[in-house]
Order: structure tokens, then C-alpha cells, then sequence
């Protein structure tokens, strides 16, 4: 069988331009997100970008992708980290809006309420993953994906020095969007990038 993506890894993966985009939160609708979705959320629709880059495979060996500017920082990032003993492993980086679509039909399908869903995950369009800016980090010892995160000298590191590198975390507790606590979940943002390199 063909499999493109483990054959030639660095031929990124085809983003979604935004009539895709609109098919899959159109099919998300269907399977019952709310049509005030984002607004009651203060979510934004997220645009894929125009190109990916690598940067290695995630936790289970799939080829892992962000938007350039994004890869550049998040291995920098490593970089630093490594020197202080730190591990930053992705568990995942970019996916489209209409994987995230797969999830939402995976989890309505395993009959769970769409409140519920929609606490954990982000709906089809709206989630940040799609920009190739938003990385789910773990770090060896610590069950991925899971609030303990917090508690993993990685971070504690990440608190300190992400914001140096473009990196902010998206969800804090009781965060306005209504997202349960993503300790693990950090997204590269340009501007902070901006301010990061300007000197003191
Ligand atoms: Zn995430």
C-alpha cells in the first residue's frame, strides 16, 4: 500500500483552502456544532496555511508539520530546551479542518454529547491546529495529553521561556473560550514573535 507521507516525508501534506474549509464546518453543523459556535466561543475560523515544513515525527511517528515561520521557532525552541535537559516531544502539530472533522464524527459516533465534545475539542474550522501554529508538546514520563503535563519540568521551562520564542499557551484555566485546561497546548503567535526579537 501507498503511503505518501511515510515515503517521501518531506513532501508536505496539501493544506485546505477555504471552500473545504467551509464543507467541513457546513458537515460539523450537520452533526450538530451550534451555528453561534464561534462567536459564543470567541473563536475564530482558522486559516490553513499556503505551505508546511517538517519538523521530525510526533509521538507516533507521523511526519509532524507547521507553517514555516512556526517550524523555524518551534526548533529553536527544542533546541534550547535539549541544552537544559528538557525533552519537548510533539504529540501533534498541523491537521486539517477536515481531520478534525473525523474526530468530531469519531466521538458522535461513540455517542458522546456535543457539549462534551466540544469542551475537549475544538469544532471543525475553528481549531488552531489547522493555522500549522498550535503544537501539543509532551515530554518523556508524562501520559500525553493529560493535565499532569503541568507538573513536567518541560513545562515549567515552557512557562518561562516559550514566550521567547513566539509560543503562548492557548487554553490557561477557566480560559473565555470555554476549553477545558490544555497545559500541553502552546501556538506560535507572529506578533509575539515580533516583540521577542526586538532588542532591550
Ligand atoms: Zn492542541
Amino acid at each position: 500500500m501507498r503511503d505518501d507521507a511515510r515515503m517521501h516525508p518531506s513532501h508536505p501534506p496539501r493544506t485546505l483552502g477555504i471552500a473545504a474549509r467551509r464543507r467541513a464546518m457546513a458537515a460539523a453543523a450537520a452533526l450538530g456544532v451550534p451555528a453561534d459556535y464561534g462567536r459564543a466561543r470567541g473563536l475564530r475560523p482558522q486559516r490553513e496555511p499556503s505551505r508546511l515544513q517538517s519538523i521530525g515525527l510526533d509521538t507516533q511517528q507521523r511526519p509532524a508539520w507547521l507553517r514555516p515561520r512556526a517550524a523555524a521557532a518551534f526548533a529553536r525552541m527544542r533546541v534550547a530546551a535539549t541544552r537544559t535537559g528538557i525533552e519537548l516531544q510533539v504529540v501533534s502539530a498541523w491537521r486539517s479542518s477536515e481531520y478534525q472533522l473525523g474526530i468530531l464524527r469519531r466521538k458522535c459516533e461513540r455517542g458522546l454529547a456535543m457539549d462534551a465534545i466540544l469542551e475537549v475539542s475544538a469544532a471543525p474550522g475553528y481549531s488552531e491546529h489547522h493555522s500549522g501554529r498550535a503544537l501539543d508538546l509532551g515530554t518523556p514520563g508524562f501520559p500525553a495529553l493529560e493535565e499532569a503535563f503541568e507538573q513536567s519540568p518541560a513545562f515549567v521551562w515552557l512557562q518561562t521561556n516559550a514566550r521567547r520564542f513566539g509560543f503562548a499557551l492557548s487554553y490557561p484555566r477557566n480560559n473565555r473560550h470555554g476549553i477545558a485546561y490544555e497545559p500541553w497546548h502552546w501556538c506560535w503567535h507572529a506578533r509575539l514573535a515580533r516583540h521577542a526579537m526586538k532588542p532591550r
